[in-house]
């Protein structure tokens, strides 16, 4: 028999689709398996469905579970490594140089502090795009999170026909993997790193596997610069030129962006992964959002790695995703808060392509986040999408359920140790600090 767990009390922030949430006071969610069985007042909840959990969220709201859409997770281990400096000496003279002395080791304890941090804020999925991918992989099946995974292919490496090989594998054994919990893509890491030529490999491949590509797009003007004296296009027009749209294509930033740009993706269906805090930290720009969602674009929200951002957590993405938009265009209606839930919960689940993932509603994906509003920034309450997106922290998660399966139980990590993980991953990162330095 399937595990049924009944969650009870809560505000349960219920609805399908793209609008306001419809908020159910004192309502349960029945989880069956890895699916929500039901979600509404108790007394509609079949009199034989016996649960073999209950879960007391009275005073908590239950929200569907955060997708961080854009991540390379095991960048943790160079948090606070180079801050302070622009994208491209950053990757050059800082990122690059210390990611050369990686292990798969490095990399599987440094995902695991990344999963640990997401899970205790709510984060159920992301999507990373790294390499030692395998690795990466076992931490998803280990841990019981849900990712969409690809091996980053930089195309004038060294190496880069292994790195697609790499690539091709990853795919070819944990597509599907964990009971349909990994999705993997192949990743041209950008059109400023992968040549015409490698990218018409990199898709030839991604035809064979029948598998999405997940991509680097727009993010600097000095970008935009660079490909318009290499091609006479925008990186858009670029990547649409190659073919690379003819594949399902969730494309990470997209900062600086033509009108042109955005009916592109719009006729594509390209998903956009929206990374307010890392394009502000290296001075990139602030993305068109409100522009693609009216466009009718599919957009999520993404921490970018913790290099970068310095943190995973979602609560911080929306906060600065909803002001930035209010204040580019001087208009504070501009993406108001439930419009910024639904970007870092379904939005992100379809530009990832998780199918019934996202929503609270009967036949979706248990990946379900619970978060305790007992704290004094979360009185009083008015409106609680508002008090959500303007007012919460990752501290006042409580519970989270990932297909079904509670992983993060009164703030506790049920499946990860983290003393071990704090004492690998300090011992690795000093490592790799060394190794840079001696160049
Ligand atoms: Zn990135």
């Amino acid at each position: 028999m399937p595990t049924r767990v009944l969650i009870e009390g809560g505000w349960v922030f219920a609805g399908e689709g793209d609008g306001p949430f419809e908020i159910l006071e004192d309502a349960v969610v029945a989880v069956e398996g890895e699916r929500i069985a039901y979600v509404g007042p108790a007394a509609g909840l079949p009199a034989d469905w016996a649960p073999t959990r209950r879960i007391d969220a009275r005073g908590k709201a239950v929200l569907p579970g955060f997708v961080n859409a854009h991540t390379h997770h095991a960048m943790t281990l160079l948090r606070g490594y180079a801050d302070d400096v622009p994208l491209m000496p950053w990757l050059r003279e800082h990122i690059w140089p210390a990611e050369e002395n990686l292990t798969g080791d490095d990399v599987y304890w440094g995902t695991l502090l990344a999963i640990a941090e997401s899970l205790q804020a709510g984060v159920t999925t992301f999507a990373d795009m790294y390499f030692f991918m395998d690795r990466v992989a076992q931490a998803v099946l280990e841990t019981g999170v849900r990712a969409h995974l690809s091996r980053g292919l930089i195309g004038v490496a060294p190496g880069s026909d292994r790195a697609l090989e790499e690539g091709r594998e990853l795919v070819a054994t944990f597509q599907g993997a964990g009971e349909g919990r990994i999705r993997c893509a192949l990743a041209p890491h950008a059109p400023y790193t992968c040549p015409p030529e490698f990218v018409r490999q990199v898709l030839a491949a991604a035809e064979k596997l029948a598998c999405p590509i997940h991509t680097h797009l727009a993010e600097t003007k000095a970008e935009i610069e660079e490909i318009r004296a290499q091609y006479g296009k925008s990186p858009i027009r670029h990547f649409a030129d190659l073919g690379v749209f003819e594949h399902e294509t969730l494309a990470a930033h997209c900062v600086h962006l033509e009108s042109e740009d955005i009916e592109v993706l719009a006729r594509h269906g390209v998903r956009v992964a929206h990374n307010p805090i890392s394009n502000c930290k290296l001075a990139s720009g602030i993305a068109p959002v409100t522009e693609l969602l009216e466009a009718g674009v599919t957009v999520g929200l993404a921490s970018d790695g913790a290099a970068s951002t310095n943190h995973l957590d979602m609560f911080e993405e929306m906060r600065l995703a909803a002001n930035l938009q209010k204040v580019s265009r001087m208009d504070a209606r501009a993406l108001p808060a439930w419009q910024t839930l639904r970007m870092a919960t379904v939005g992100g689940a379809r530009a990832l392509g998780f199918d019934k993932l996202g929503c609270l509603a009967p036949g979706y994906l248990a990946d379900i986040v619970i978060l305790d509003l007992n704290a004094p920034h979360l009185w009083p309450r008015h409106d609680l999408t508002s008090l959500v997106v303007y007012s919460a922290k990752a501290a006042d998660v409580d519970t989270v359920l990932v297909h079904g399966r509670v992983l993060v139980d009164g703030g506790e990590l049920l499946t990860i140790d983290m003393e071990r993980v704090e004492h690998e991953v300090q011992a690795r990162a000093e490592r790799l600090a060394r190794a840079a330095r001696r160049g």
